[in-house]
């Protein structure tokens, strides 16, 4: 018995359904159930939610949610070797675990989920971010989702959370803290996986905000900030140049210095900017 649940040890899951770690998969499981409890109580009260998880793996962090009250937790798994270690999980917590095999890049999962939302994944680093980038800019605000805790390498997490003139600010941030407040709320060593990776981790939460904290054109703004990251070392005027002829002056309209650099304009600024660009 675990210390969480009366399931079996992850050791136990593991060896049982030989689940040898596959780096394709970018797995690296966490086996300490009082660890993953620990991630799942900083994601906030799960009662009354039902819970996204990306990746279950054996089902660690899986099972935390529900010891922690989850109403219904859903898990998109790729590795079919998986199911049957999950399926155990669903067995004890009856009609709380649903489980979707499949590659979370492709999956709807909306029809599965029943509001408030929260999503809690320990991700797979290859599709970390990308997974981020899409739930961060959905087609419509507010998202279906109320928070995001997910856990990311340390480097991606301050890529995150970064604001302006930080050594990690870039596009990342600005779209994280144009709709979110974000948050690094608990560091990992290597040591806390099976297999340890290379790298400290770390868990962000991402608070969704009923609406953007400043008013822009969301694909005007993704667009200004993709160019002017794309050449972060250079002045706005250089790096923005091909965008619009009198690019200088709707940089000063909108608080920017033409020589500024992208690393130094805060979130605002750049709303600011894409306003400006929305004008004819
Ligand atoms: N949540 C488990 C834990 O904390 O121990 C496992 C985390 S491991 C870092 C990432 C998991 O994501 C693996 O189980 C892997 O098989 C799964 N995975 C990888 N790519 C995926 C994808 N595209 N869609 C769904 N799951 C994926």
């Amino acid at each position: 018995m675990s210390a969480i649940d009366n399931l079996p040890p992850l050791r136990e899951v593991i060896a049982k359904h030989q689940l040898s770690a596959r780096k394709s998969l970018g797995q690296n499981f966490l086996l300490d159930l009082n660890l993953t409890a620990k991630i799942a109580r900083s994601a906030g009260d799960l009662h009354g939610t039902d819970v996204l998880e990306v990746g279950p793996g054996p089902g660690g962090l899986t099972r935390g949610l529900l010891a922690e009250g989850a109403r219904k937790v859903v898990v998109v798994e790729k590795d079919a070797r998986c199911i049957p270690a999950l399926e155990e999980i669903a067995r004890a917590y009856e009609g709380r675990l649903e489980i979707l095999q499949g590659d979370a890049l492709e999956l709807d999962v909306s029809a599965h989920l029943v509001a408030p939302i929260r999503v809690v994944s320990n991700l797979p680093y290859n599709v970390g971010t990308e997974l981020l980038t899409r739930w961060l800019d959905p087609p419509k605000w507010p998202p279906f989702w109320t928070s995001l805790t997910l856990m990311f390498q340390l480097e991606v997490a301050q890529r995150i959370t970064a604001k302006a003139g930080d050594k990690h600010y870039g596009r990342l941030a600005v779209l994280a803290g144009w709709r979110t407040d974000a948050k690094i709320v608990m560091e990992l060593p290597p040591e806390a996986f099976t297999p340890a990776p290379k790298v400290r981790s770390a868990v962000v939460t991402l608070n969704a905000l009923s609406e953007p904290r400043y008013p822009a054109n969301a694909r005007i703004l993704k667009n200004v900030v993709a160019r002017a990251f794309g050449q972060r070392r250079k002045m706005m005027r250089a790096s923005l140049k091909g965008l619009r002829p009198d690019i200088e002056d709707r940089l000063i309209a909108a608080g920017i210095k033409p020589t500024d650099r992208a690393e130094t304009v805060d979130i605002e600024r750049f709303c600011a900017l894409a306003r400006t660009l929305e004008k004819p």
